[in-house]
């Protein structure tokens, strides 16, 4: 728990939260603002700041945040037509929440480049 960080808050049940699935590694939460029909973030309970702060020690991490996006995509019923997970590293990419998180997108047509 990291002071003054919004997921570290959110997943201390400091403040609320939708939560649509939990595990020992990672916690995934409705976005606030969905940009889709189902927009979901992948949120690691470790608090790294970005991208770039992840080591090697988090490697089976990040698999794991991708093994969570694919099996909750298949859940609700999104995977077959296509689905994106986006993570935005500083503020130039959008970055706006300073704990690393994965956004789990789907249910609609992706439009390619993302703006
Ligand atoms: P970023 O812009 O850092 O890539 O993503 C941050 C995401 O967190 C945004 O999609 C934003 O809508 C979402 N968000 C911001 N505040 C809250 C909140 O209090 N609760 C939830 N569930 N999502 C939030
Ligand atoms: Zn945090």
């Amino acid at each position: 728990m990291t002071d003054n960080c919004l997921f570290c808050k959110i997943i201390a049940g400091e403040i609320p939260g939708k939560f649509i699935y939990e595990d020992d590694r990672v916690v995934v939460l409705q976005d606030i603002a969905p940009q889709a029909p189902h927009h979901y973030l992948v949120v690691p309970r470790k608090h790294i700041r970005t991208t770039l702060e992840l080591t090697a020690e988090d490697n089976e991490l990040v698999g794991h945040v991708y093994q969570v996006a694919s099996r909750l995509a298949e859940k609700h019923g999104f995977a077959k037509e296509g689905f994106r997970v986006v993570n935005n590293c500083n503020e130039g990419a959008g970055q706006t929440v300073w704990h690393v998180h994965f956004h789990l997108l789907g249910g609609r047509t992706m439009t390619w480049p993302p703006g």
